[in-house]
């Protein structure tokens, strides 16, 4: 047998603490990761995630406008770091013994869909489970008689003021985001499924909020009437009207509705009340997006406008 090792022969010394400040890594993992630039961008199915937006936003995405105000560096970092928080949810659910299968893919061709569905809970396990664990984990609410054989399930990182709500907010551990809502329902109508589950997880501390949410046919066939609706402006080249809006203060300050804040292609679509009313900050930014999208994405007025 081993002699019992004397610790202060092994005692932590500080070693060479000398170390070089080497900014290439970033530098080089950063341009590494770049997405490419010039990364065909058009639409030729829909998105459950677009259900919600502005007509003419969505006919941005499928002609292929470039986004004209891009996610700067922050923004995509949280996006990325989200991923893995969705990730994580995915390996607690596999580990429940819940899990049947994830990315799931489905769609349809009237109108063209391609959804991606981010977890199916396999239904015989999820019954088997519950009931096995109603007393021991106290669960009181009973889950639905009608359960088809999968159920789909979205997930959601999302950061503590929205995940909580606030004054003029209502968080997700209350309801779902109206957007996500819609989501969720192209998968239902999809899969002709009765409900399925929302999971969010909040980045800032992991807490989790769920919802069951029932199909609401109504508001599917709006979303299904708004899509074959956008199929014929496509078809026709007309741009449909925006459905969010910009208010111009007295010195040429500039701000967007809810709508138009989020969206990619904000200085496109509102150049020419800009143009005409906003201030010197704000031309600049639309004559940066135009540049930015390029001659061939200018619709005629804009050509007359900025060309030559
Ligand atoms: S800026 Fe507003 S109106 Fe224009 S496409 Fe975007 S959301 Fe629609």
């Amino acid at each position: 047998m081993n002699e019992r090792p004397e610790l202060d022969e092994y005692k932590l010394e500080e070693g060479n603490k000398d170390s070089v400040a080497f900014p290439e890594l970033v530098t080089l993992i950063h341009s590494l990761s770049e997405p490419a630039p010039s990364r065909p961008w058009g639409r030729t199915s829909f998105y459950a995630s677009d259900a919600s937006i502005c007509l003419r936003a969505q006919y941005y995405k499928w002609k292929g406008i470039p986004v004209t105000n891009p996610v700067d560096e922050t923004v995509r970092g949280k996006g990325e770091s989200g991923k893995i928080y969705e990730q994580y949810i995915k390996e607690l659910i596999k580990r429940a013994g819940l899990w049947a299968d994830e990315e799931y893919r489905i769609g349809s061709s009237d109108p063209p869909s391609s959804y991606r569905i981010d977890v199916l809970f396999s239904a015989d396990a999820l019954r088997y489970l519950y009931e096995k664990y109603t007393n021991e984990l106290g669960l009181q609410r009973p889950l639905p008689e009608d359960m088809p054989r999968f159920i789909p399930v979205e997930i959601k990182s999302i950061s503590s003021y929205p995940f909580d709500g606030g004054p003029h907010l209502t968080g997700v551990i209350e309801e779902p985001k109206w957007n996500h809502y819609c989501q969720l329902q192209m998968y239902l109508h999809e899969m002709d499924a009765p409900f399925g589950f929302f999971i969010y997880i909040n980045r800032d501390d992991t807490r989790k909020a769920a919802h069951l949410m029932w199909r609401d046919q109504p508001l599917i066939d709006k979303i299904l009437f708004r899509q074959r609706a956008l199929v014929w402006y496509i078809e026709h080249n007309i741009i449909p009207e925006g459905e969010g809006y910009v208010s111009m203060g007295s010195r040429g300050g500039f701000t967007p509705d809810r709508t138009c804040k989020l969206c990619d292609h904000l200085y496109y679509c509102k150049w020419k009340p800009i143009m005409e009313q906003g201030s010197k900050k704000w031309k600049n930014k639309v004559k940066d997006a135009i540049v930015m999208v390029g001659e061939e994405y200018w619709t005629d007025e804009q050509r007359e406008w900025f060309g030559e």
